[in-house]
């Protein structure tokens, strides 16, 4: 299975991910607004900025954790966040680093075998270099006067740009440009450099990939996308009015993602009446789930969607953010110039990182009967031989995990090709997994001109470079402080505890609920879950457990107990962190930190939904203190109380990162932590953790390749 519960070590970074990159913790730094600017150049890669975005007497606040580091590792937090958080002044050299930007698959000839390269790039340059990996991009940092880090950063280039096999200013001999510590003798160096081969032909390879292109996409039925007929009502809007309605429904907000010739970004619908007065059919399925009117999502997502063009939605599950895509994909389905019966396979397919998610999209297709579409579900894990059968028997949604989708596409038992609208569920979270050289096989049996809806709950690099890649000139959907609003109706309590203490933190915990209270446990390993779950059992405490180890049955089994009631704790891994629906859970307990501040909003949102209120208890150990900082902006943007211990935290690890880097050797000798950083000063910026600038609501595009 494709198992996204995977070890963290301290940094957060995947100790066996599926994807072979090492993937850096998920919580971005938001880049200063000069940034691609001064100081910062790029290579190979893009970076750009992403967002998002008491019970109790029985607790008491404990200070237990110390200040000693816990971690070591070679990777630094980015300058900026840094500086800012620190309340200005740079944290070596002479001024700010400058900062290069370079695909991870380069970044082995920065640092070299062992980190031979990158000392002698320190020596040679007399700068300070440090390396911060990203999922798929890295940072190089260089610190030092202006002179030094120029030399160190044109040395960088030059490996990067693999002009150089070797730093030439290493030695008299690699400055000739003859690798000096080559295993082949220098004749046969010569021989092969004499016989050159013919350069490639890169204008004919692309002309052919053209005339392949044309030719595979060539009898295909013609394609209708627009099915936006604007209600006077919404027509009449005025901009002052849009924008107010904007800014109190989640902040929303809006960009034109096209280079050039920008289009006029539509008013928001405001009822479903608005939006669908002309589709009766889907008029009649919103009558009858009762829904009272459109998410903000919805509202802004439909306009565009109707009109046929790509759409990236920022938003979290729990948004209604499903219904943005299906129901405008049930019209482009229905409204198609060729007719269903002569159709050779599915109009639709929904991508989806997990199972879970797999089946929740389903059941939601499922409330509503347009025109007697069928859907099929297909993820790994679930019956093979079923979902084939379903697949062959006809079926115009596919909703699908990656994997098992491109298992059945590479053994021919899915045409793809009829497929016009494409939605990416949860993108982030599919490219978290390892799923990206699946989608970009599925992409490319899909034709070209379809119409693409991608969802994210974040806009990390790699989401960019995914929308840059299979969406065209898309309209952006961003719902604003959703997440957070979300979280603004739980009550949030942290305790500082020890390892050690967390089992009897629980065990009081559970003790003391009510008779109605509903609570997931959430714990940062599988092996914890069951250990724990098991403890729950022999102590007769009722309990399920939810984690990518158990049968795929056990887990529908598991969660079907829990919404049911049959159960009132749920012991889980992330795998629950998103996309549960279930309404009635009145705490979220947090017994291992998140591996990263978004999943702590995600598993926080997990309570306090459909208007209730809800609660989250949080264990804090000495070894969660990288997150301290952004902790303190999630509770400070939800009006939640700070803990000052919380604070002394963040300070604490604050000032172990600048001592981290004035004296590298003392700090790594002594562990040392990473990432994160920062107390005040992060809060009075705003925070780095989601990674929107406010100034994207004065209308500055984020579309960052
Ligand atoms: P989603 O964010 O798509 O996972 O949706 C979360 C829940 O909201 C689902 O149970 C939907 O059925 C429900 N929902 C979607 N749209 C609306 C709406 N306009 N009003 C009320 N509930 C909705």
């Amino acid at each position: 299975m494709s198992d996204w519960e995977e070890e963290y070590d301290e940094d957060g970074v995947a100790i066996a991910g599926p994807s072979p990159v090492v993937s850096a913790q998920r919580t971005e730094w938001r880049p200063p607004s000069s940034f691609g600017s001064k100081g910062s150049v790029y290579l190979g890669g893009k970076f750009g900025v992403n967002e998002q975005r008491n019970e109790s007497d029985w607790r008491n606040l404990r200070n237990q954790h110390g200040d000693t580091n816990p971690t070591d590792h070679l990777m630094c937090s980015d300058p900026d966040s840094g500086r800012g958080r620190r309340g200005g002044g740079s944290r070596s050299g002479t001024g700010r680093p400058v900062l290069l930007s370079v695909e991870n698959s380069l970044i082995g000839r920065v640092i070299g075998r062992g980190g031979v390269k990158i000392r002698e790039l320190q020596e040679s340059s007399g700068a300070r270099i440090k390396i911060n990996r990203g999922d798929y991009e890295g940072e190089v940092l260089i610190f030092g006067s202006s002179d030094v880090q120029q030399k160190a950063k044109d040395m960088i280039e030059e490996l990067i740009s693999g002009s150089a096999s070797g730093p030439r200013f290493n030695s008299g001999s690699e400055r000739s440009g003859v690798r000096s510590k080559s295993c082949w003798p220098a004749s046969s160096l010569q021989t092969s450099a004499g016989t050159a081969t013919a350069p490639i032909d890169w204008t004919s390879i692309r002309e052919n990939r053209q005339k392949y292109e044309t030719m595979k996409w060539q009898d295909l039925p013609p394609l209708k996308k627009n099915f936006y007929i604007e209600a006077k009502s919404v027509a009449s809007r005025s901009a002052e009015e849009v924008t107010a309605w904007r800014k109190e429904n989640n902040n929303i907000f809006v960009d034109d993602l096209k280079e050039e010739d920008k289009r006029v970004i539509p008013n928001p619908v405001y009822t479903f009446q608005e939006a669908f007065d002309h589709y009766p059919g889907i008029m009649e399925n919103i009558q009858r789930v009762g829904f009272q009117k459109p998410t903000p999502i919805q509202s802004q997502a439909w306009p565009i969607v109707l009109q046929g063009l790509d759409l990236i939605g920022i938003a979290q599950t729990g948004t209604g953010k499903t219904l943005s895509y299906l129901l405008p994909g049930f019209i482009h389905m229905d409204q198609q110039p060729v007719r269903r019966d002569k159709k050779s396979g599915p109009g639709m397919l929904v991508l989806t990182p997990t199972r879970e998610l797999a089946l929740q999209i389903e059941a939601e297709c499922n409330k509503y009967s347009y025109k007697g579409f069928k859907s099929i579900c297909v993820y790994g894990g679930g019956d093979r031989r079923a979902q084939i059968k379903m697949v062959t028997s006809g079926v115009d949604i596919v909703i699908a995990t990656p994997g098992r989708l491109n298992d059945l596409q590479m053994n021919e038992l899915i045409n793809l090709r009829s497929i016009t609208y494409l939605v990416l569920d949860e993108a982030d979270r599919m490219l978290d997994m390892g799923f990206e050289p699946q989608i970009m096989k599925i992409i490319l049996d899909i034709r070209p001109d379809r119409q693409t809806v991608m969802t994210s709950a974040t806009w990390p690099a790699g989401v960019r470079r995914l929308a840059r890649s299979y969406l065209k000139d898309p309209m952006m959907v961003y719902v604003g402080t959703l997440d957070l609003a979300a979280v603004n109706t739980v009550q949030q309590t942290v305790l500082f505890v020890q390892e050690e203490e967390k089992k009897a933190y629980v065990f009081d915990f559970i003790h003391n609920m009510e008779p109605l209270d509903k609570v997931l446990i959430f714990v940062g390993k599988k092996i914890v879950a069951d250990d724990l779950s098991s403890d729950l059992c022999l102590r007769g405490v009722a309990v399920q457990s939810l984690h990518g180890d158990r049968e795929q049955c056990d887990r529908e089994e598991a969660l079907q107990d829990f919404k049911d009631g049959r159960v009132r704790i749920l012991v889980a891994t992330d795998l629950a962190s998103r996309g549960l629906d279930v309404h009635d859970i009145t705490h979220v307990f947090n017994y291992d930190f998140p591996r990263n501040i978004e999943e702590y909003v995600h598993r926080v949102g997990r309570t306090g939904r459909a208007g209730r209120s809800g609660a989250s208890v949080t264990l804090v150990t000495r070894e969660d203190w990288r997150w301290a900082a952004e902790l303190i902006h999630i509770l400070e943007r939800a009006g939640q109380e700070v803990p000052e211990e919380l604070v002394l935290m963040a300070e604490r690890y604050d000032k172990h990162q600048r001592e981290k880097e004035m004296f590298p050797a003392k700090s790594r000798g002594g562990g040392g932590g990473g990432g994160g950083g920062g107390s005040r000063g992060a809060r009075e910026n705003g925070g780095g953790v989601w990674g929107r600038k406010e100034g994207r609501n004065r209308g500055e595009s984020n579309w960052h390749f």
